[in-house]
């Protein structure tokens, strides 16, 4: 080991507004999950986003959780969900007593296959067994392909919910990542683009729908002067001092995205020429109207063109006191969903094997970078 400071892969990066907004919380004695901060984030995330409703909530699985449960999802009922993710996008599914069945990923930008997707539907159709929902994730902070994707689910009557925890400033085709499906969930979890130490949002146009989900998230009360309860409820709402540090975090929201985006540019242009390095496939538009938030820099490593692997290069960085990290581990290769069943699978297994996340926090310094270039150059006998 060294004595090199340590490296993390996604830090959090706090703004100069945090503070003030968590004290003002202390000021006004709003220390519970109810408050202006909370409701002042939640429309501020609505007009960032686009989209009419919004619920700050404890975290962005507690997000999905009830996104599916208010589109419908039962015990027994299938729910399909992008295989190539972090177990936050399938854990929900099992919390409802509901069979996950994962999808695999495209080449062409990581994320759920339209073509696979809309395939698989038209089969179950035809034999009657079509999922309630499908989740479909924006990887590393990437939407989907949502144009073929919307419209395969529109045709089943397939409820749509966008997985955006890792894509708060994305944008596809003019419109911002959170805002494709019935609803959407993103994450201000600690290694997300901004953060809260913890939290999340679920969006919806659906008035009743996120209605609905205030409800249920504040333990289902029902409007009487004693405590009475029709429906079972969770204690999922954020707290009103977070919320103050979310609000700080928003304001610097858009220099974070435009910081990734550079270490990403940064990271191409040293190591991009290496043999068999690759890096994820990006689908940006010129005009900027598709853009992704360039969340983590992920790469892939040839086996048969690059003198050393995914795993050899992570572990040189490790020895650094450098966190890097494989690919998500794909869903339907995890022990607790063994025995799921898996549309396609191929894909996503190849990126996980030769996948490596590099350091991408938004305070990285350019001798940050180098040191992470150097060491992987070196390696590489560069
Ligand atoms: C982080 C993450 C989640 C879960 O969000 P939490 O706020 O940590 O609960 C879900 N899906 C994806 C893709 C994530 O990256």
């Amino acid at each position: 080991m060294t004595d090199r400071p340590r490296l993390y892969l996604s830090p959090p990066h706090i703004g100069d507004h945090e503070l003030a907004l968590v004290k003002e919380a202390f000021a006004t004695n709003w220390i519970a999950p109810i408050g202006p901060h909370l409701e002042a984030f939640e429309a501020e995330v609505s007009s960032l986003v686009g989209i009419r409703h919004t619920l700050a909530l404890v975290s962005g699985t507690a997000a999905l959780h009830l996104a599916l449960q208010l589109s419908g999802v039962r015990p027994g009922d299938e729910v399909w969900c992008s295989t190539l993710t972090f177990a936050g996008s399938a854990n929900p599914i099992a919390y409802l007593g509901a069979t996950p069945v994962f999808i695999d990923c495209e080449e062409h930008s990581w994320n759920c296959d339209p073509g696979l997707l809309a395939q698989a539907l038209d089969d179950a159709a035809r034999h009657s067994r079509l999922p309630k929902a499908v989740v479909v994730v924006d990887l590393y902070g990437q939407c989907a392909d949502y144009e073929p994707i919307v419209a395969a689910c529109s045709r089943h009557g397939v409820a749509l919910i966008e997985d955006a925890a890792e894509a708060l400033g994305a944008r596809y085709r003019g419109k911002s990542a959170g805002s494709f499906g019935r609803a959407a969930i993103f994450s201000f979890n600690g290694n997300k683009i901004i953060t809260c130490s913890g939290g999340g949002m679920l969006v919806s146009d659906d008035v009743e729908l996120i209605r609905h989900a205030r409800h249920l998230s504040t333990q289902a009360r029902d409007p009487a002067p004693w405590y009475q309860h029709s429906e079972i409820g969770y204690n999922y709402r954020l707290s009103n001092v977070l919320a103050g540090i979310a609000r700080g975090q928003l304001r610097v929201l858009e220099d974070r995205v435009l910081a990734r985006r550079r270490i990403n540019r940064m990271y191409q242009d040293q190591l991009g020429a290496l043999p068999g390095i690759t890096f994820m496939p990006m689908t940006d538009s010129s005009d900027g109207t598709t853009r992704s938030s360039r969340w983590l820099t992920v790469i892939q490593v040839d086996p048969a063109l690059s003198p050393v692997t995914a795993e050899e290069l992570r572990l040189v960085l490790t020895e650094d006191n450098v966190e890097a990290r494989p690919v998500w581990k794909p869903m339907h290769l995890q022990p607790v969903f063994a025995g799921t069943r898996v549309i396609g699978g191929s894909v996503s297994e190849r990126l996980f094997a030769n996948g490596l996340c590099l350091p991408s926090g938004s305070a990285m310094s350019n001798a940050d970078i180098e040191r992470v270039v150097g060491l992987i150059q070196r390696k590489m006998g560069y």
